[in-house]
């Protein structure tokens, strides 16, 4: 707003390109900020969605250690592999036990005829996650259960998409398209 004596009829020049600067000035200023609260707002996505990635990721982990532990404990007793995948119940109510094994199910592949002979002395795959699950940072990956029929030790390894495709056929773990 003018106010200075000789100026009220109409801006001279200068005071229209000051006018114009700071017009200028206000819409970079305006512009910063849309461009720091878009950014923002991508980093918050980025970092929701690596959390949500990497907490499925452990809670698969976690499912398939569990599983682990029961093909190893009826290993070490001489009993054969249990015929699905097996899930613990502690804690569950039966509805939970039902919606987790059909999670469980659903998410993993498990080949129930592999060969749990001993002495064959080579890796057997038995089950593995059906979809590799995808990451935002680092490479997609699968959870893999391997039974070593040397040692008759089963373990869980993390395989990197890459490292899967290539070991899938020595591993026996032929993943049918639709169940
Ligand atoms: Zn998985």
């Amino acid at each position: 707003m003018t106010t200075g004596p000789g100026t009220l009829e109409y801006e001279s020049p200068t005071a229209g390109q000051v006018a114009l600067r700071t017009l200028r000035e206000r819409r970079r200023r305006v512009l910063r900020s849309v461009l720091t609260i878009v950014a923002v707002f991508l980093v918050m996505v980025a970092v929701v969605v690596i959390n949500r990635d990497e907490a499925n990721i452990r809670s698969c982990a976690q499912r398939m250690e569990a599983a682990r532990q029961v093909f190893q404990t009826l290993q070490d007793q001489g009993l054969p592999p249990p015929p699905a995948l097996p899930l613990p119940r502690e804690g569950l109510d039966a509805d939970e036990h039902r919606r987790l094994v059909q999670e469980l199910q659903s998410h993993v592949y498990y080949d129930a005829l592999f060969d749990h002979r001993p002495g064959t002395s080579h890796e057997v795959g038995v089950c593995c996650c059906r979809e590799p699950h995808a990451r935002l940072l680092g490479p997609d990956g699968r959870h893999v259960l391997v039974f070593d029929t040397a040692t008759g030790k089963y373990a869980v390894l993390w395989l990197r998409e890459t490292e899967f495709a290539r070991r899938a056929d020595e591993l026996g773990l032929r993943i049918p398209d639709e169940d």
